[in-house]
């Protein structure tokens, strides 16, 4: 099973609203088989379908990157159902290198998906786990995490991102 090649800011995919996931086949496990893969080797605490190509609705989400089992969360058409509290902290994203920056996120939500057996599953998340399943949600919905910056730090990092596109 392959580690797949995890696209960078200025890709379209990056930026479009992901399909919902219809039917859970072969296809669909195998991406998100592919995808934890991924998210691991990078290392990386969570993976949104569109940062491999693959604009479908589909994350995945570890805080232990790999070391346990049961943090890993595979989740189908996502949606958080409830925001509470606020936290402002760093975050940063594997599809937008060297760029770490302070971002507004709910402090608990609750949050409604599919297993790769098409069972509804609902998870309460606070705390950086909440952060990963928003973050995740937000890029399926074609969403990067430096939107939610204000307006002069977001031209700031589009600046630098663009001057390490030149580099590259
Ligand atoms: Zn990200």
């Amino acid at each position: 099973m392959p580690v797949l090649k995890i696209v960078t800011y200025g890709n379209p995919v990056l930026t479009r609203r992901a399909d919902p996931v219809k039917k859970i086949d072969d296809e669909i496990r195998e991406l998100a088989h592919n995808m934890v893969l991924t998210m691991h080797a990078a290392p990386g605490i969570g993976l949104a379908a569109p940062q491999v190509s693959v604009s479908r609705r589909v994350i995945t989400v570890d805080l232990s990157v790999g070391e346990k089992p049961e943090e890993l969360h595979v989740l189908i058409n996502p949606e958080i159902l409830e925001k509470e509290g606020e936290i402002y902290t760093e975050e940063g994203c594997l599809s937008v290198p060297g760029i770490e920056e302070k971002v507004r996120r709910p402090a608990k939500i609750k949050v409604r998906g599919l297993d790769l057996e098409g069972r509804e599953k609902m998870l309460a998340a606070s705390g950086t786990l909440a952060r990963a399943f928003c973050h995740e949600i937000d890029h399926i919905n074609g969403r990067l995490f430096i939107e939610n910056l204000t307006p002069l730090k977001k031209a700031l990092v589009k600046k630098k991102l663009r001057k390490q596109q030149e580099h590259d």
